[in-house]
């Protein structure tokens, strides 16, 4: 099974992510951790996306579907992962689209976490990371409106998109996505 956990920057797809994936049994793939751990290395990849990362860019395409390919294409993620982070474009999701219809998989269920933006802001404050100044979060959250909330349309299509409130406590989230998914 592959769920993709989307949402605005702060709205806590990271937690929940981790919740799902313990649970399930399944691999977490997080581009945003990949890239924070590129970065730290030092790797070439690493050095390219520090461009764009504190500034609250979207590391770009060009660069990143490779990385996309080939986390798709690990043996633990050959029967299902949680995906957070990605896709994040229309080139990501017709990639992810592809390679697991080439498998005879496919997007099983998207969790849409619906925080307001007032939230988000105050959740990102306490964190603290170099992407978190006021001007960076300003532009991610700009960008997820341009470039990432078109895919909902795109998946609403396929009567695969959740809607979880996401202001609750941790564990009213992570039962409300049992529910939606059954398990
Ligand atoms: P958030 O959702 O809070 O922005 P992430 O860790 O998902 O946190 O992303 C942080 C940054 O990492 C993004 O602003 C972007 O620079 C980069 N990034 C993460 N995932 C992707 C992706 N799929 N495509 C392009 N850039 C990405």
């Amino acid at each position: 099974m592959y769920i993709l956990i989307l949402g605005a920057p702060g709205s806590g797809k990271g937690t929940q992510g981790n919740i799902l994936a313990e649970r399930l049994g399944l691999p977490k793939i997080t581009t945003g951790d990949l890239i924070r751990t590129a970065m730290q290395d030092g790797t070439p990849f690493g050095v390219e996306a520090k461009k764009y990362y504190d500034d609250g860019k979207l590391v770009p395409d060009s660069v990143i579907l490779s990385l996309i390919k080939d986390q798709l294409a690990r043996p633990e993620a050959k029967q299902g992962a949680i995906l957070d982070g990605f896709p994040r474009t229309a080139a990501q999701a017709e990639l992810v689209d592809k390679t697991l219809a080439e498998r005879g998989q496919r997007l099983n269920h998207i969790l849409l976490l619906d925080v307001t933006e007032d939230e988000l802001v105050r959740r990102m404050a306490d964190r603290g990371r170099t992407d978190d100044t006021p001007a960076a979060i300003a532009n991610r959250q700009n960008i997820y409106q341009r470039d990432t909330a078109p895919l909902i349309a795109h998946y609403t299509q396929r009567g695969i998109v959740h809607r979880v409130p996401g202001t609750g406590t941790v564990d009213q989230i992570s039962e409300d996505i049992k529910r939606i998914i059954g398990r």
